[in-house]
């Protein structure tokens, strides 16, 4: 099913997308397939078949760079097989300052590199890359929410969408590279979230995931202030809807309110991804998360009091500059106490130009890398736990087809 495919011409031209990193940058991507298959492109599954290769990129750990950088690497053969392929690069390691210039004069074969706010101008872009011109769009502003209303999208096939609700983030965490290339937060209107989903679910969709970094704070910037809270409360009456997912959570502005008004929402899953990153006070502060230990345990214990069957899951860091064994034992404390249904855990990478890359301290990758185990042997028995407790009780679940 292509529900969203719009313009369809199996003889058009072909794209091929490759996309890095967080469900916005997946559904960036879907959102820049259904701009091109507007254009008369079609999808392929391999970039030996495409007249276009775009690849969409993530900078938040360095891995996800080097990745990134691999793969424009390894396209380097087909393109001078192939002179009049197009080789597009889009995402966040290039809005950093400078790397697109530095993309652009290392890699002679690259044709077009396009910045986070430059995406609605896509169309424009990607037909002079193709007459043949070296293009490089990367704006330093962020773009208005109008400029992406609108936008077609070719979304995954199924019954799940992911719809934004926020773009950017205002929050100043001192590891944090998103706020640098995604700017600050810009919250879409209540009215037009609405009116995708009611499109959405028109065209089939039976769950949407709201996507923000900071759901949390959604608007905030908009006049009238309307919160979560509302726009869950709305989106639970579109009817034909089944379920509503929202990621992710801040622990400093998640109000225990908010956990009475989805107790209930009848469509809104009992699922809260509230990353903690760190279970040491001092190593909290350093971050700049805003929060402590004693305040993050409470908002869990809080959903489970409301919510004795909600699933809380989070992200965790290990390595961050001055962490010492102490703090990372108040980090297995922490995941201890709270009981995570499951953790995404992450080695600290410094990023350039965040208060964290300059601190001293930085741990050595082996210590890094020896707590990451650590974390994770205390993590997945926990997670095992909490899912045999499951074994035998009745769930409602949402068939999503048949299984590969
Ligand atoms: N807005 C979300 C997170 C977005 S980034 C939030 O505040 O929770 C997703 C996760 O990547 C973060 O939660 C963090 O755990 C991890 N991360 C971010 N920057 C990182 C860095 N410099 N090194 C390692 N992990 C990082
Ligand atoms: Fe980054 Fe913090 Fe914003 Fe999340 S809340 S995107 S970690 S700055």
């Amino acid at each position: 099913m292509h529900a969203e495919r719009v313009g369809e011409a199996p003889q058009g031209p072909a794209y091929h997308l490759i996309t890095f990193g967080c469900q916005m940058n997946q559904h960036d991507s879907e959102v820049m397939g259904g701009m091109l298959e507007a254009m008369g492109y079609r999808p392929v599954d391999t970039p030996e078949q495409a007249d276009l290769v775009l690849i969409n990129t993530c900078c938040v750990r360095g891995s996800a760079e080097e990745r990134a950088y691999g793969r424009i690497g390894q396209l380097k053969a087909l393109k001078e097989k192939r002179p009049g392929l197009v080789l597009a690069v889009a995402g966040c390691m290039v809005q950093q300052d400078g790397a697109a210039r530095a993309l652009l004069d290392r890699h002679p074969h690259v044709d077009l590199v396009l910045g986070t706010f430059d995406l609605p101008r896509l169309p424009e872009l990607v037909a002079r890359a193709a007459a043949g011109e070296r293009v490089e769009a990367v704006s330093p502003g962020p773009v208005s929410v109008e400029a992406r209303e609108g936008l077609p999208a070719a979304r995954a096939p199924g019954v799940r969408a992911w719809v934004n609700i926020t773009y950017g983030c205002d929050n100043l965490c001192s590891y944090c590279v998103v706020p640098l290339v995604r700017g600050p937060q810009r919250s879409r209107r209540l009215g037009d979230i609405v009116c995708e989903v009611e499109g959405l679910v028109e065209r089939g969709f039976k769950e949407v995931t709201l996507l923000g970094q900071n759901v949390n704070a959604y608007g905030r910037d908009l006049p009238g202030s309307p919160g979560l809270a509302d726009l869950l409360t709305r989106l639970n009456r579109v009817p034909g809807l089944l379920r509503i997912r929202f990621t992710t959570s801040h622990p400093r502005d998640f109000t225990p309110k908010l956990v009475e008004a989805i107790a209930g929402l009848d469509k809104v899953c009992e699922h809260f991804h509230l990353p903690a990153q760190a279970g040491s006070n001092r190593v909290l502060a350093l971050m700049n998360r805003g929060y402590d230990r004693e305040h993050y345990l409470s908002l869990v214990a809080h959903i489970r009091r409301v919510m004795p069957l909600a699933g809380v899951t989070t992200d965790l860091m290990v390595g961050f500059p001055g962490e010492g064994e102490e703090d990372f034992q108040d980090t297995l404390d922490l995941v201890r106490r709270a009981e995570f249904d499951a953790a995404f855990t992450f080695i600290y990478s410094p990023r350039p130009r965040t208060p964290a890359a300059g601190l001293e301290g930085q741990v050595p990758h082996e210590v890094k890398q020896e707590r990451l185990e650590r974390l994770m042997a205390v993590q997945y028995p926990i997670s095992l736990a909490r899912n045999q407790a499951l074994v035998g009780s009745e769930v409602e679940v949402l068939v999503e087809g048949p299984s590969a």
